[in-house]
């Protein structure tokens, strides 16, 4: 196996941290980016919102000087402004769109700096089974999730011949914070259409992208891997 140097972001809770656990017992140097906490004991913490290109710099900048640069980057970051169409404002959709796509953007952008010098690099976008699935109440976050599919596939064709890969990994429903909001009654309704039967742990996505990041999936990109229990068959 071949050590990396990995930089997730939003890695202090949820789905993030269980990637960067993940990474940490495979033996590669981690980074996380967090607005608030710390990431998993072993990991470098970087403060960063990815809203904000300056502080996504920065926090490349402070990885690149204590650990190296960055080989593996996840975009895992994400919000939800969760409601129907006719009740979304303007705030709710950019918010979602900025967060979870422009950010994405920000970040693979700074990424690939390094990764174009380096000729190797491994894109890992989080996305969700409902990017393609469609969901009521979340026209912001499904589109917001369906357009990393275009960045990731945008990039292969772009930097795949730089030894760099991108791929798009959709998680179904996984027990984190974000899913703890849903009301109980919507959650058996997601429950009743997975034919899995189950809600899946964080570590379940964490091994997929771990696996995506290894020398085993080098001639893996521009791909959108389903974590979902068979929620989303289909895509
Ligand atoms: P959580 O709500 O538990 O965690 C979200 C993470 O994103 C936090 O670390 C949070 O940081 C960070 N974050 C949010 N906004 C910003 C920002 N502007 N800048 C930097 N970091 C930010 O979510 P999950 O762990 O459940 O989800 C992680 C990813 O997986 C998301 O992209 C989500 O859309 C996706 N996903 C989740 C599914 C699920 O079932 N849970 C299913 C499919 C996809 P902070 O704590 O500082 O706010």
């Amino acid at each position: 196996m071949t050590s990396r140097t990995v930089l997730v972001t939003g890695g202090n809770r949820g789905i993030g941290y269980a990637i960067a656990a993940e990474f940490l017992a495979q033996g590669h140097r981690v980074a996380v980016t967090a607005r608030s906490g710390e990431g998993p004991e072993g990991a470098l913490t970087v403060r960063a919102d990815v809203t904000d290109a300056a502080s996504v710099d920065a926090a490349f900048t402070e990885v690149e000087t204590k650990l190296g640069p960055v080989e593996v980057v996840v975009a895992n970051a994400g919000i939800t402004r969760d409601t129907l169409l006719l009740r979304m404002s303007d705030e709710d959709f950019t918010e979602v769109l900025d967060t979870n796509l422009s950010g994405a953007f920000r970040v693979v952008k700074r990424a690939s700096k390094g990764m174009l010098k380096a000729r190797f690099g491994r894109v890992i976008l989080v996305s969700s089974v409902v990017g393609l699935l469609g969901s009521a109440g979340q026209v912001n976050y499904a589109a917001s999730k369906a357009g990393l599919v275009g960045i990731a596939r945008s990039l292969t064709r772009e930097l795949g011949s730089r030894g760099i890969t991108a791929n798009v990994v959709a998680p179904g429903f996984i027990e984190t914070d974000m899913t703890a909001e849903l009301p109980e009654e919507q959650q058996k309704q997601y429950l009743s259409q997975i034919p899995a039967a189950r809600f899946a742990s964080p570590v379940e996505v964490a091994r997929v992208i771990t696996w995506l990041a290894s020398d085993d999936a080098g001639y893996i990109s521009g791909a959108v891997i389903p974590v979902d229990g068979g929620l989303g068959m289909g895509h």
